[in-house]
């Protein structure tokens, strides 16, 4: 699994872009913006996009889901809490278009032999998922290196968050936390250092 971060937008949102390295099939998670950049990767290393995965539907995670769509053919998957239909406009869900996927908990999306698992980790907001890949998590803005994310936008919920917090601390083993801002780190560090998700798992 080769993981490349490409953080794009005025928010510095992380686009993710996750290959099976014997295939070359790839998913696309969050493609908020610069579509430009994301596609220029995706055509330069002649990658096969199978799939756009948004965390959730802020606009800073979701703004170049289509275009990306579109331009490669993949198919875009979202938690449906977190969409409203194409034409109503809103910053902080996702206007679904025609042929959107919609993922939930415990669903298991394969590209190439990678297999992406589906956690529903709301709280920042209502359809917030966790994406967990061989020992990744995707953590949108659930989990970040030292924080988590806000919940003073629609759909958020300080209770609902720290009960994901709890359920991402408490998976079994160690993982890699890739967040939706900012830089990477490992749920083993997170335990020492994250009051946020310490608190939660009554640590
Ligand atoms: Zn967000």
């Amino acid at each position: 699994m080769l993981i490349k971060c490409i953080p794009v937008g005025n928010m510095e949102a992380n686009c993710y872009v996750v290959t099976d390295e014997e295939t070359l099939r790839c998913a696309i998670i969050d493609p908020g913006d610069e579509s430009n950049v994301i596609l220029d990767y995706i055509e330069d290393t002649k990658l096969k996009p199978e799939a756009v995965f948004l965390t959730h539907g802020h606009f800073d995670h979701t703004g170049a889901a289509d275009v990306v769509a579109e331009e490669t053919g993949a198919p875009i998957w979202i938690n449906k809490a977190d969409t409203v239909p194409k034409g109503k406009l809103e910053m902080y869900r996702f206007q679904a278009p025609a042929g959107t996927l919609f993922y939930c908990d415990g669903d298991t999306v394969d590209i190439g032999g990678l297999h992406f698992r589906v956690m529903e980790t709301p709280g920042h907001s209502r359809g917030s998922v966790t994406l967990r890949c061989e020992d990744a998590l995707f953590t949108g803005d659930t989990l970040f290196q030292g924080s988590c994310g806000r919940t003073d936008l629609p759909g958020g919920d300080m209770d609902m968050l720290m009960l994901s917090l709890r359920r991402l601390g408490e998976l079994p083993g160690d993982f890699e936390i890739w967040p939706g801002h900012m830089d990477p780190s490992r749920m083993s560090v997170e335990k020492t250092v994250n009051q946020y998700l310490r608190y939660a798992m009554g640590l």
